[in-house]
C-alpha cells in the first residue's frame, strides 16, 4: 500500500503541452477519480504514473519513492484498461498466472494469489475457460483479476467499464467499489463519466485542457463548484446558467437578466456582492414551482419516469427537475423559485464568487 504524489507533472507531445503542471496527492488507500471530457489529459496523466509515458517535467512519487525515472515494472503498479487484452489461447487461470510466471514467482505463490483473486471476483467457475467463452463483464473481471494477483502498491484504471452495456457498467461499478474496500489499496480511476466519478470516488479531480480545475469530495465539488466548467460538467441535467448584472435595489442585491429578476439576499456570497456583471447558476433540481417565484413558460416536458425535466423559457432557456406528478404540461405559464442558499454566482471569468 502506498500514497501517490504528483508535483508539477507536465506532458508535451511535439511541443504541444497536453498536461499542465498537475499537483495531486492521493492518500494511502484512497480512491481518486480523474474525470473530464475526452482529450483533457486523463489517460496521459495515468500513463505517466504507470511509467508508460515519460514526463516532460515534474515529479511522481509512490510512497516515499521518487519513481519519475523508473521503468513501469519497477513501480509496482497494476493497470486495467478499457480493452481487456486477454491472451485468447490461454485459459482464465493461465491469463491470471501469466504475469506472475514471467516475473519468476514460484508455483505455490502463483496458485495462492490466483485462487484468492478468483474468489474475490467470484470467477472460480470460469478458471478453465478461454476468453472467447466469456461475456464482456466476465472478461473485465478477469482483467481486474490480473491486476489483483500482482498485489500492487497502487491500482490504475483507464475507463475500464466503457465497453460494457449500461446495466453491466453499474454492476461492475459496485464490484470495483467492493474490491477497493476489501483490498484497501490506493486506486486511481480515469473516466469521462461524471456519474461514475461521483459514485466511485473518495475524491474526484476534475480536469479540462490538461489543467486540474478542482479536487474534492464528490458532494463538496457538487455543492461548491470552483468555476462554471466544473459546475456544468458535474450534475445531470446540467446546471442552468444565465449571464446578467447585479443591481442594488433598496440596498439589496438582485440578479437581473432581461425579464428575469432574482433576489440574491440569502445567497451564500450575498455580503460580498458588488453591482456589476455576473453569471448565475441554478441546478435544475433546486427550481420548484412556487407562486412567489419568477415567471416561466413550459416549452416542453421530458418525462424520465420517476421525474420530469421541464424545459422552460424564462428569458433564457432553463431546465427544472420536478416530480412526474406535478401535472405541468407544455405551454403552461408557471412560477419557479429557488432557495437563495442554492444559488451559484460566478464572475465574468467563470470563477465562483466568494467560495
Ligand atoms: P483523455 O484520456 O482525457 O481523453 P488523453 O490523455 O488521451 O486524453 O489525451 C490528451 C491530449 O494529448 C489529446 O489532445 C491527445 O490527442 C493528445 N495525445 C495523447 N497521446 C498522444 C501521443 N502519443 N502523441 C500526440 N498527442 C497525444
Ligand atoms: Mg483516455
Amino acid at each position: 500500500m502506498a500514497s501517490v504524489t504528483l508535483e508539477g507533472v507536465t506532458k508535451s507531445f511535439a511541443g504541444l503541452t497536453v498536461v499542465h503542471g498537475v499537483d495531486l496527492a492521493i492518500a494511502e488507500g484512497e480512491f481518486m477519480v480523474l474525470v473530464g471530457p475526452s482529450g483533457c489529459g486523463k489517460s496521459t496523466t495515468l500513463r505517466m504514473i504507470a511509467g508508460l509515458e515519460e514526463t516532460s517535467g515534474g515529479t511522481i512519487r509512490i510512497g516515499a519513492r521518487d519513481v519519475t525515472q523508473l521503468e513501469p515494472r519497477e513501480r509496482n503498479v497494476a493497470m486495467v484498461f478499457q480493452n481487456y487484452a486477454l491472451y485468447p489461447h490461454k485459459t482464465v487461470r493461465e491469463n491470471l498466472a501469466f504475469g506472475l510466471k514471467m516475473r519468476g514467482a514460484d508455483k505455490a505463490d502463483i496458485d495462492r494469489r490466483v485462487n484468492q483473486a478468483a474468489a474475490m471476483l467470484k470467477i472460480e467457475p470460469l478458471l478453465a475457460r478461454k476468453p472467447r467463452q466469456l461475456s464482456g463483464g466476465q472478461m473485465q473481471r478477469v482483467a481486474l483479476g490480473r491486476a489483483l494477483v500482482r498485489e500492487p502498491d497502487v491500482f490504475l484504471f483507464d475507463e475500464p467499464l466503457s465497453n460494457l452495456d449500461a446495466k453491466m457498467r453499474v454492476h461492475m461499478r459496485d464490484e470495483i467499489s467492493r474490491l477497493h474496500r476489501e483490498v484497501g489499496t490506493a486506486m486511481i480511476y480515469v473516466t469521462h463519466d461524471q456519474v461514475e466519478a461521483m459514485t466511485l470516488g473518495d475524491r474526484i479531480c476534475v480536469m479540462k485542457d490538461g489543467v486540474v480545475q478542482q479536487v474534492g469530495r464528490p458532494l463538496d465539488v457538487y455543492d461548491r463548484p470552483a468555476n462554471t466548467f466544473v459546475a456544468g460538467f458535474i450534475g445531470s441535467p446540467e446546471m442552468n446558467f444565465a449571464d446578467g448584472e447585479i443591481a442594488a435595489e433598496d440596498g439589496r442585491p438582485v440578479f437581473r437578466s432581461g425579464q428575469l429578476a432574482i433576489p440574491l439576499d440569502g445567497a451564500p456570497q450575498a455580503t460580498s456582492l458588488r453591482p456589476g456583471p455576473i453569471t448565475l447558476g441554478i441546478r435544475p433540481e433546486h427550481l420548484t414551482p412556487s407562486p412567489s417565484g419568477f415567471a416561466a413558460r413550459v416549452h416542453h416536458v421530458e418525462r424520465m419516469g420517476a421525474e420530469s425535466v421541464l424545459v422552460l423559457d424564462a428569458g433564457a432557456r432553463i431546465r427544472a427537475l420536478v416530480d412526474r406528478d406535478d401535472g405541468i404540461g407544455e405551454g403552461d405559464e408557471i412560477r419557479l423559485a429557488v432557495p437563495p442558499n442554492r444559488l451559484h454566482l460566478f464572475d465574468r471569468e467563470g470563477r465562483s464568487v466568494g467560495t
